[in-house]
């Protein structure tokens, strides 16, 4: 899992999201609730801030890819993160339970 974490390649730190729009144009076909769309964008936090990139359709995949590696590197972090913590309770209870008094 280590060399998982790893392995995977560059990542962009954000997500995905999917917008659909309605335009000015006086009867467009948007103002039925026909939106246009989907427009994709790349979320991403800068300084507690969110902002938006536009995704263009051709970039579709790639950013995709960008982001689930993200997100899969946060997943394994965040795992072995817990095993590590789990770990850390089983020394202390050993620990606690193995030593012993001397007394000379
Ligand atoms: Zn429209």
């Amino acid at each position: 899992m280590e060399s998982r974490l790893l392995q995977l390649g560059p990542f962009v730190p954000g997500s995905l999201i999917k917008r659909y729009t309605t335009c000015g144009r006086a009867n467009c076909r948007c103002q039925q609730g026909e939106k246009h769309g989907p427009f994709w964008y790349l979320s991403r936090r800068f300084g507690g801030r969110t902002r938006l990139t536009y995704v263009r359709e051709e970039k579709l995949e790639e950013v995709q890819l960008l982001v689930e590696r993200y997100r899969d590197f946060q997943r394994t972090r965040q795992r072995l993160r817990e095993i590590f913590r789990e770990l850390e309770r089983l020394f202390d209870g050993s620990e606690r339970e193995r030593a012993v008094k001397f007394d000379s």
